[in-house]
């Protein structure tokens, strides 16, 4: 099986109903609300019925894990993060680094929220916003 990329392919058709987020804190880090989730979805200030999606783009040299000053943040097989979560001091430098701001931060923990890319908030949507795709294709751009 090839290596899946989270993806967002129907921007417009996003309604902001945040089950995406719902689903990646309960499904992948079992937690209750959308706290958790490796995926952010907001309005625009002003602007009804506008969504900026942030999903992280698997990057093959990821700048977050180059940028950990421990070695917290490994690159995964195929492209994107793992954390190791002895090794993290919290200095939140990975979430500055993400060129795209996709890298979320868990508050409670205070430590990043690596996407394992595993489709969970994919399966959520209402509107086939998201979608796992085999070729990563050129990386996600700010939204
Ligand atoms: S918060 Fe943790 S994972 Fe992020 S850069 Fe600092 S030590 Fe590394
Ligand atoms: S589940 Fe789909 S429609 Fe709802 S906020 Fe997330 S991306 Fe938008």
């Amino acid at each position: 099986m090839g290596v899946k990329y989270l993806r967002v392919v129907n921007r417009d058709r996003c309604i902001g109903c945040f089950s995406c987020m719902y689903a990646c804190s309960r499904m992948v880090r079992n937690s209750m609300g959308s706290g958790k989730a490796s995926m952010r979805v907001r309005s625009y200030a002003g602007l009804e019925g506008a969504f900026s999606i942030r999903v992280c783009a698997r990057c093959a040299h990821p700048d977050c894990a180059s940028a950990c000053p421990t070695g917290a943040l490994i690159t995964a097989p195929g492209g994107g993060v793992r954390l190791d979560k002895d090794l993290c001091i919290s200095c939140k430098t990975c979430v500055k680094a993400c060129a795209i701001s996709a890298l979320q931060w868990d508050e409670e923990e205070k430590q990043p929220l690596p996407c394992i890319h595993c489709g969970q908030c994919v399966r959520y949507c209402p509107n086939d916003v998201l979608a796992l795709v085999e070729d990563g294709g050129t990386e996600a751009t700010p939204s």
